[in-house]
């Protein structure tokens, strides 16, 4: 399951949430060149290299998706999806349009759901951050409306009004698309003889 948003929407929020509520669902942990922010782990939020070890990473094949976002490089490892899939768990990747773009050619069976803030007042006050230049402010608006152009190909989308609905949004998206029948395929089989 892919959950793409722009900045200032609280997709990490919803995202970490959902985890808590879903242990059989784990999280795909990028890797990223961009310096940690206070308060995040290596190997937990993501896994910080440098822009060397990511271009060879690219290089030698390792990422199933990668995408640049603001000067720096965000990937998702195939090893570690295949890791996880393997186990025969979910797994849940929070992604920009980009990497999910190429994420749904390799992997039909993926559900890709978008967070939209409540209003595009709300996205301009949650990315217009305090004693920052209108132009940087510019520029991050533009990056996020071209973001959500890309909701049209998106099978959900949630409109993030509360934190607390947003979350049984993207449980209910869960729990319905584990009910699928083509899902199912192996488990009602004997069923039908
Ligand atoms: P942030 O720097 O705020 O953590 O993330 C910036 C953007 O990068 C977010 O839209 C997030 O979804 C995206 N992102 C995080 N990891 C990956 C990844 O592995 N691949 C891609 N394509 N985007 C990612």
């Amino acid at each position: 399951m892919v959950v793409s948003a722009p900045s200032g929407t609280g997709k990490t929020s919803i995202c970490r949430e959902f985890l808590k509520l879903c242990p059989d669902i784990r999280f795909s942990v990028s890797s990223t060149t961009r310096p940690p922010r206070p308060g995040e782990k290596n190997g937990v939020d993501y896994y910080f290299i440098s822009e060397a070890a990511f271009r060879e990473q690219i290089k030698a094949g390792a990422f199933a998706e990668w995408a640049e976002n603001y000067g720096y490089y965000y990937g998702t490892a195939k090893e570690i999806m295949q890791n996880i899939l393997g186990a025969g768990c979910d797994l849940l990747l929070d992604i920009e349009p980009v990497g999910a773009t190429a994420l749904r050619k390799n992997y039909p069976g993926g559900v890709f759901v978008f967070v939209l803030p409540p209003s595009l007042e709300a996205l301009k006050s949650r990315l217009n951050r305090r004693g920052e230049i209108p132009e940087v402010m510019q520029v991050r608006l533009g990056k996020a409306m071209d973001e959500i152009k890309e909701i049209v190909w998106y099978d959900y989308i949630i409109i993030n009004q509360d934190l607390q609905d947003a979350v049984d949004c993207l449980r209910s998206i869960y729990i319905a698309e584990k009910c699928r029948r083509e899902r199912l395929a192996e488990k009602i089989r004997p069923f039908l003889g």
